[in-house]
């Protein structure tokens, strides 16, 4: 069985074997340079943070007047390090009785699967859960949400018809009545065309500030690791209306474009508690910049 790691290490084959071969018995010129930056666009760090790495590291090789290949490969790695680690945060239990968290994302990124593997994490860590299905719009999510929640001895908050923001509210009521530790609420990926998503997201963080003051405690969005430049575009969007504390990154397992992360540190950077490279439990991490950058390139 192959370890997560390995897994990660696959995703972001692609991405790596492009950024690593370019080094390989080249000079230190504008050749390199180039390539570099075709390398990290094709990646999807998109322009903001390849122009920026590839500055900070002409620079570096001048000022330590690196000669070889492998040195400069070398100082692109700690320039992505210190880069990444900024997004490096640890989801943090216990803080609220209850905790309540608020997790979005599009349809596909995978919240579902997510929102599963947390709740097991989550019973790992001693803390009892209580799901609040808030995508009232489609049956299937609710029913995927019910079952699962059944397998896995989880209670499930569900309304047949309804408003998402009440079954949030309900949610917090019943874990404060229940002295369950952590309440998770599931939302919609996408309406029915007139409704407007950010409105409905942004009504549910209003309701679950008046069923408990402090909460939402934490808003994540989940994205898919594939989805490249766009994934930026939706970490903006959603925080903009939602102010989000964090973010899973899915299936870097897959054909995973890595740079995305390095987008997401230049422009938005909001913390990355954990990435998904699998549909196991095991296979939700919390995100590590050395291993990552290790994976990418080594
Ligand atoms: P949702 O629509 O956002 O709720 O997405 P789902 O949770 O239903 O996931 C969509 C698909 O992506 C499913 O087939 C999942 O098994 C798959 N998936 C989710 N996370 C990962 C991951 O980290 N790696 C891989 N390879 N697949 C994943």
């Amino acid at each position: 069985k192959k370890s997560w790691l390995s897994r990660l290490k696959a995703g972001l084959a692609k991405t790596s074997s492009s950024l690593t071969t370019l080094f390989v018995g080249a000079r230190i010129d504008d050749d390199l340079y180039d390539e570099l930056e075709a390398a990290l666009l094709t990646a999807d760090a998109g322009v903001e943070a390849t122009l920026f790495l590839l500055d900070a590291l002409k620079k570096k090789v001048k000022e330590e007047k690196l000669t070889e290949a492998e040195q400069v490969k070398a100082a692109l790695k700690t320039l992505l390090i210190d880069l990444l680690t900024p997004l490096q945060k640890p989801l943090i239990l216990g803080k609220h009785q209850p905790m309540v968290m608020m997790i979005a994302g599009v349809n596909g990124a995978g919240k579902t699967t997510t929102i599963g593997k947390l709740a097991k994490h989550m019973q790992m860590h001693h803390q009892s859960v209580v799901l609040a299905a808030g995508d009232t719009f489609r049956a299937a999510a609710r029913e995927q949400l019910a079952i699962w929640g059944e397998r896995n001895g989880v209670t499930v908050i569900a309304q047949e018809s309804g408003d998402p923001a009440a079954v949030a509210f309900d949610a917090v009521a019943s874990a404060k009545a229940r002295q369950t530790n952590v309440v998770m609420i599931d939302t919609a990926g996408r309406l029915p065309t007139q409704l407007h998503l950010m409105e409905e997201l942004k009504k549910i963080r209003r309701v679950l500030g008046k069923a408990m003051d402090t909460a939402p405690h934490e808003v994540l969005l989940v994205i898919d690791g594939n989805t490249g430049q766009n994934a930026l575009a939706q970490v903006k969007a959603f925080d903009d209306a939602l102010q989000l504390t964090g973010l899973v990154i899915t299936k870097l397992d897959g054909t995973a474009k890595g740079g995305v992360l390095a987008a997401i540190a230049k422009t938005r950077p909001v913390p990355v508690y954990f990435i998904g490279v699998g549909e196991q439990i095991e296979d939700l991490q919390p995100f590590n910049a050395q291993e990552f950058v290790d994976a990418l390139l080594n």
